[in-house]
């Protein structure tokens, strides 16, 4: 297998060891020299903004670029998400602009990972930018790290190299929410857990309209399944059932990378989490270790044609969870 190294931080658990990363079985996993967006109108003023690519290629288990939206509220706009590069910032603008003239009020992140933050320095600089608070302390201290792990993933010479470090101006700790009113009974709600797939996640939710950005933790609906590369799986297998739990049958939901659906399409997302910890927990009982969890742990019944699953569930969503239920039972 193709391997490549990657210098010290800490985004990662792997970069943070000096450790040699598999390479995906592409690289660039989407091309951002290529990605089309589009708006879909979600509810009255609520935008979501997606590949063009996902409304056929997230079921065929093809790996998707950023998805993203927009709310516009009475005063100005809330803009979810920046992107990877000025490109794809650029096309996200033009599409907020053909919907409204009114300024952009606040950009939120809902990740410290480049693809959905990397463009805060090209936003207005008026513009207030919304952060998980570990997202802004990470990205503060690791931006070059983290640049270019996003560029050994997503390729050089796709406009990830011109980027530069914008500080968010507002953050919200582990286990805070905040509230923003965009007026007209547009409450935004901004909700930190935890961890639920990276420490930086940040979920976004308008009750009133029922829709839900959520991030990476939810990268899509089957067959994908989730990215628990940046080192935990405890803590996020818990926060994921949390934030299934706490959605309503009837919510909009914006993975991702995926298509919009619903809480029955992010399932998947849980069972196949579900199912790990079932399988490594019963490895650990039975004192396998980490090269025989991974020979042993097979999960064919998950495997339903992503083309990111070996890559992601052997290099790391086994050893993560290996890991922490480890650690765990020595406690
Ligand atoms: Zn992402």
């Amino acid at each position: 297998m193709k391997k490549i190294l990657l210098a010290g931080g800490a985004m990662l658990l792997f970069i943070t060891t000096f450790a040699q990363v598999p390479l995906p079985p592409q690289v660039p996993i989407w091309d951002a020299n290529k990605v089309e967006l589009k708006l879909q109108k979600v509810a009255e003023d609520v935008y979501a903004i997606l590949p063009t690519t996902a409304a056929t290629e997230t079921t065929q288990g093809i790996p998707q670029a950023t998805t993203g939206g927009f709310i516009v509220g009475e005063k100005g706009v809330l803009l979810i998400e920046v992107m990877l590069t000025k490109r794809l910032y650029d096309q996200e603008i033009k599409l907020v602009r053909s919907i409204t003239d009114k300024p952009i009020l606040y950009a939120v992140n809902t990740s410290d990972h480049g693809d959905h933050c990397f463009s805060n320095y090209l936003l207005p600089a008026a513009t207030i930018i919304i952060q998980n608070e570990f997202a802004k302390e990470n990205l503060a201290k690791n931006y070059e790290i983290i640049k270019q792990f996003m560029i050994t993933l997503f390729g050089k010479d796709r406009g990830i190299e011109q980027t530069v470090y914008r500080a968010a101006d507002i953050t919200i700790p582990k286990n805070n929410n905040l509230t923003i009113d965009m007026g007209k009974g547009k409450i935004v709600e901004f909700i930190n857990t935890g961890t639920a797939q990276s420490p930086a996640d940040l979920f976004i939710w308008l009750p009133a309209a029922k829709v839900f950005w959520a991030g990476n933790p939810f990268i899509a609906e089957s067959p994908c399944i989730p990215w628990l590369f940046d080192g935990y799986f405890l803590e996020p297998a818990a926060n994921l059932e949390k934030i299934y739990d706490f959605l309503p049958a009837d919510a909009t939901v914006i993975p991702g990378h995926g298509r919009i659906t619903n809480k029955a399409g992010i399932k998947f997302t849980i069972d196949y989490v579900k199912a790990l910890k079932k399988n490594v927990e019963e490895a650990v009982a039975k004192g396998l270790t980490l090269e025989q969890t991974v020979q042993s742990v097979k999960m064919d019944e998950f495997n339903k044609g992503y083309v990111l699953f070996n890559w992601l569930h052997f290099n790391f969503n086994i050893p993560n969870a290996y890991k922490d239920i480890k650690a765990r039972k020595e406690k």
